[in-house]
């Protein structure tokens, strides 16, 4: 790609605002204020309740849900007509084993009728559309509240605290490439947050010392990324001999932290990494605080497990149910979010009692199916464990039940005699040897929006995952 790229007029320099005094009413202006009194309220009840104690959350979490169902059944013609046929009022819910008889909602059922889950008090609750694409690449349209909008920023900005990273600190972030009239600016900035937005079309080695001479000038705090994002600035400042950042807080969001990303990350951002689980619908929220632990954000989602009919390494699979206790345009009560989890429990290691859970897989549904059940297909973990780092130009594709793709793209000193065999026998040895396996060589490996390059590719294990409705 393109490596010329222009600064942006509107800069976070004092001689940018000096030009332009104007901006400085934003670059002054507080965070709370400018999102509004919803907000205040919010981040006020969530400074307090993250000490709350097991009993406190679950008086909370019951008055929100008795209230959602209720609000429910009123407004939403799938729950009126749900609550009509079992010949039961929302009043007849009065307790979790009662909660359990709710139907289990899947995308694919929102996805066929969104009027169906919208609620006819929509324009009061201000809905507004938030689109989320699912691993099969159709997009979902999804509606949330103006309240569920302010309460997920108050959610943010909890753990933006509890991590270290507070209002108007200096921030930096990784975006999809800009497009347009603005492809080619190297950053935005935005004054109100203090945030420098990098342009992701110039995560190469041949502009990551344009990136790097930023970073230092701006001083941030927090750097906040796609982990891949990183990884992929951290690779390209090793390729120029570029020094380590060393930022104090790194915060990545949504996929899997797989070991070889984790690595480069810690080696060229910053040691301090904290991750975030959540989704579009916002139906699952877990943040990872200094324990190490995913604590579930009680005060915005009730997040609970069902059993799946799988088992993974002889563990329990459990699918994750979850439920936004906020949102009043769409409510979606147990609503199957498509992750597994193997356990929701009391974190073992700090005080704080908003149960934790654990995640199996993450977010990459690095999925095979084979004759003999489910695999978790961990082959970039395996390369690490054998010194081999190459994450970005490596995919598994699984063609049917016993066939696997290696599809490679082999750089200048790869050479096939050597390296082939030494590939092939580490995906044998991480897939069991279940699989028979072709090579492919390729150019380039597609990468999709978001800067995922999916290292797995299966139908058979997304379909698994996403279809198990009985
Ligand atoms: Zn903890």
């Amino acid at each position: 790609m393109s490596e010329h790229f222009r600064y942006p007029k509107e800069s976070f320099e004092w001689q940018s605002f000096a030009r332009q005094p104007w901006r400085l009413r934003w670059r002054l202006r507080s965070i709370p204020n400018h999102f509004g009194p919803e907000f205040q309220e919010f981040y006020a009840l969530l400074g307090k309740s993250l000490y709350w104690n097991a009993e406190e959350i679950a008086n909370y979490q019951w008055r929100k849900i008795a209230a959602l169902i209720a609000h429910a059944a009123k407004t939403v013609p799938f729950y009126q007509r749900w609550f009509a046929e079992q010949k039961i009022s929302a009043g007849d819910i009065r307790n979790w084993v009662d909660f359990q008889k709710l139907p289990v909602i899947y995308r694919s059922d929102i996805d066929q009728n969104l009027a169906d889950f919208t609620s006819s008090e929509f324009k009061l609750h201000r809905g507004s559309p938030a689109s989320t694409s699912g691993s099969s690449g159709r997009v979902l349209k999804f509606y949330r509240s103006w309240n569920t909008e302010s309460f997920r920023r108050a959610v943010l900005w909890r753990h933006f605290n509890q991590i270290g990273y507070r209002f108007k600190e200096p921030r930096v972030s990784l975006n999809v490439a800009f497009v347009d009239a603005e492809a080619d600016l190297l950053y935005k900035y935005d004054p109100i947050d203090n945030l420098v937005m990098i342009n992701g079309r110039f995560l190469h080695a041949s502009t990551a010392k344009a990136i790097h001479d930023l970073i230092k000038r701006f001083k941030p705090v927090m750097f906040y990324a796609h982990p891949v994002a990183l990884a992929t600035l951290g690779k390209a400042m090793e390729e120029v001999n570029l020094p380590p950042l060393n930022l104090p807080v790194i915060y990545v969001y949504s996929e899997v932290l797989n070991q070889a990303t984790l690595k480069i990350i810690r080696r060229q951002i910053g040691v301090n990494i904290f991750d975030h689980f959540g989704n579009r619908e916002n139906t699952i929220s877990a943040s990872q605080l200094h324990c190490g632990n995913y604590h579930i954000n009680s005060e915005f989602v009730y997040m609970e497990l069902t059993p799946s009919p799988n088992q993974f390494e002889g563990q329990p699979l459990h699918r994750v149910l979850g439920t936004n206790l906020i949102n009043y345009a769409m409510p979606t009560i147990r609503y199957d979010c498509g992750d597994l989890a193997s356990e929701i429990s009391q974190c073992s290691k700090c005080k704080i009692a908003h149960p934790t859970i654990r995640f199996i897989g993450g977010r990459d549904k690095n999925f095979l199916v084979s004759k003999h059940g489910l695999l978790h297909c961990q082959f970039d973990d395996f390369l690490h464990k054998h010194g081999i780092e190459m994450p970005d130009d490596i995919q598994i594709e699984q063609v049917d039940i016993e066939t696997l793709i290696l599809r490679m793209v082999a750089g200048h000193d790869y050479v096939l005699e050597r390296d082939e065999p030494i590939l092939l026998g580490h995906l044998r040895d991480a897939t069991k040897g279940w699989f028979n396996i072709r090579v492919e060589y390729v150019d380039a490996i597609q990468q999709t929006p978001g800067f995922k390059k999916s290292k797995v590719v299966s139908r058979l294990g997304a379909e698994n995952l996403e279809s198990t409705k009985e």
